[in-house]
């Protein structure tokens, strides 16, 4: 089952595609897709865009892609909406999710909420009809933290974030509907992952515990501690990172040279679609010892590490070592028990 996530002219490109990110880190029915497709901000003379507009450029967007019936769309935009609402759901799969502002209430990133009001506006569509069901249904008490929590302010949608909850009422609601078990097992753990991310973040100087990594069936290395945070590489690089994870000595780079067996069988099992030959003389080039590649991707590994996690922690995550010396990664328990 498709989603389509699409912008407005205001709202960044790289914004979606973190989003999209983020959204894909929980496994099931639903994926998530950025789209090339841009909304004009041009299409509110006032400033701010009246949520039964959006729609009707939502259903364009659809006609014009052909996009299927049963796709959600949703549509991020920076643009304030008329009704100060922070979110619209049309009942027929059209969401819009307002994303300005959020970082007047957490420094750990919009991607988080941005990312949750969509699970939570997926989960209401299948659970109620229609938007009037749904916003009858809606606590106006938006104290409970449970997701159908009507919430006025942005500062409140970060509580429900924080507690991912869903009260015993919407429980049995959800319940009632007979949803296929998948779909609500990705937004549950969407829900909880999303909150451990948040908190990730919020206590990156805190944080002490290291957690385990998985490299899932789809061959996506999965920080499953961390609410699934994802280290996103190319399949070389997820090569050469494996490569090391299975060494408890690490390795010089005359070691790789006498290695290239091993790595070429692990770029074979992240990039099926490449000819053995091709892929050979990828990793050959690589390990040449006169060549700087290695250093560059091991590099672009740690870049990302950093990125994720902070320098803090990436200490025991990273490929670390001199050169000329072994390299290697220093947290044994990621390598010995967890992927
Ligand atoms: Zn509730």
């Amino acid at each position: 089952m498709n989603v389509w996530l699409v912008r407005t002219e205001d709202f960044n490109e790289k914004s979606l595609v973190k989003i999209e990110e983020l959204l894909n880190a929980y496994d099931g029915p639903l994926t998530f897709n950025s789209h090339k497709h841009i909304i004009p901000t041009s299409i509110s003379a006032s400033g701010s865009i009246h949520p039964d507009e959006a729609m009707i450029y939502i259903a364009d967007f659809r006609k014009s892609h052909k996009i299927a019936q049963t796709d959600f769309v949703c549509l991020y935009t920076n643009t304030r909406l008329t009704n100060n609402f922070f979110t619209h759901g049309d009942g027929l799969k059209n969401f819009m999710i307002h994303s300005a502002d959020w970082g007047l209430y957490t420094n750990a990133g919009n991607e988080f909420p941005d990312a949750y009001l969509l699970y939570s506006n997926i989960l209401k569509s299948f659970v109620y009809e229609n938007y009037d069901m749904m916003y009858s249904h809606m606590h106006k008490d938006s104290s409970l933290g449970c997701y159908m929590d009507l919430c006025i302010h942005k500062r409140e949608i970060l509580l429900k974030l924080r507690t991912a909850d869903i009260c015993d009422k919407c429980l049995e609601h959800i319940h009632a509907k007979h949803i296929d078990g998948r779909i609500i097992g990705q937004i549950l753990d969407a829900f909880e992952g999303l909150r451990k991310q948040l908190l990730f973040r919020n206590r990156l100087q805190l944080e002490t515990k290291l957690s385990r990594l998985e490299i899932t069936q789809k061959g996506r290395f999965i920080l499953t501690d961390y609410g699934n945070i994802e280290l996103k590489f190319s399949p070389l690089r997820k090569a050469i990172y494996k490569l090391f994870l299975e060494s408890k000595q690490g390795y010089t780079m005359a070691d790789l040279l006498d290695s290239d067996g091993k790595l070429i069988k692990l770029y074979q099992s992240f990039q099926p679609n490449k000819t053995t030959e091709e892929l050979s003389t990828t990793i050959k080039n690589i390990c040449d010892p006169h060549s700087m590649r290695i250093h560059e991707e091991i590099s672009k590994i740690n870049a990302e590490i950093v990125k994720k996690l902070g320098e803090r922690i990436s200490v025991n995550y990273i490929i670390s070592g001199e050169r000329g010396e072994k390299r290697k990664i220093n947290y044994n328990s990621i390598k010995d028990k967890t992927y």
